[in-house]
């Protein structure tokens, strides 16, 4: 669905934050990044959406350049990267309506708010709304043209443990419904739980991939041993 070969993005001069950064989104699967704070997942979700272009390498979304297509392909993906900002005097669904106005779609905004779990809200301004409920709404403004791929940046922070399981239950009926998933998170346990590959980001690139499948049942504490020692840089 999505694939990144020898991807290198630097900001103005610095070091580059990605170098030779290669990995593969296979279609209906999730895709968990996992990396310390400052490892570049975030540019790494940007420049997949198309709002950055790479210095070097390439970037494909279902076989066609992304940075090249870019209009064309934000058509089928949804984001939430970057601090969600909204209309903060109007309701949820005002904000999602606006969006799709934009967007020029049509989808359901009662529908999809209660596949987010916004229920309840009415017509509260979204400025009186918690953190949590902000992320919520955030995935639903992404959800909301029917994107075939969601790229999600920290989607389980600041929320309470009820809310990260809320959400791992939505991402995985997501992906049964056939959407692709790349997500990130500096918490390994948060997303590890409903990927199916996990890839280390670590010095620009993908470091190590795990594939959750070899790590059924027991196997999970040796999971997450080894992504450990790999963000600590160990050698096992
Ligand atoms: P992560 O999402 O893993 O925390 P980021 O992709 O946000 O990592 O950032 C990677 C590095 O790039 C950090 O050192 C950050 O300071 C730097 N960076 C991010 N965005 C910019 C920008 N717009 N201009 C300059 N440096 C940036």
């Amino acid at each position: 669905m999505i694939k990144f070969s020898d991807v290198t993005k630097a900001y103005q001069t610095d070091e580059p934050v990605l170098a030779h950064c290669s990995l593969s989104v296979p279609e209906g699967s999730v895709y968990a990044l996992v990396g310390k704070n400052g490892a570049g997942k975030s540019t790494l979700l940007k420049l997949a959406a198309g709002f950055l272009c790479p210095d070097y390498g390439e970037i494909r979304f279902q076989d066609m350049p992304v940075w090249e297509n870019r209009e064309r392909v934000q058509r089928d993906i949804g984001s939430m990267i970057d601090l969600p900002v909204f209309y903060e005097h109007l309701s949820a669904r005002e904000n999602l309506g606006l969006h799709q106005a934009y967007m020029q779609t049509n989808g359901n905004i009662n529908g999809i708010l209660k596949k987010v779990g916004l229920t309840g809200i009415n017509d509260k301004p979204v400025s009186s709304f918690s953190y949590g409920m902000r992320q919520r709404l955030a995935i639903a403004r992404a959800l909301l043209h029917e994107p075939k791929l969601l790229l999600l940046d920290e989607p389980m922070n600041g929320l309470d443990p009820l809310g990260v399981e809320e959400l791992r239950s939505l991402f995985c009926s997501l992906a049964r419904e056939g959407k692709t998933l790349l997500v990130s998170s500096h918490i390994l346990g948060d997303i590890a739980a409903m990927a199916d590959t996990v890839g280390i980001l670590s010095g620009g690139s993908i470091r190590r991939e795990f594939h959750m499948n070899d790590y059924q049942g027991a196997g999970k504490e040796l999971f997450e041993k080894e992504v450990l020692a790999e963000m600590k840089g160990d050698i096992l």
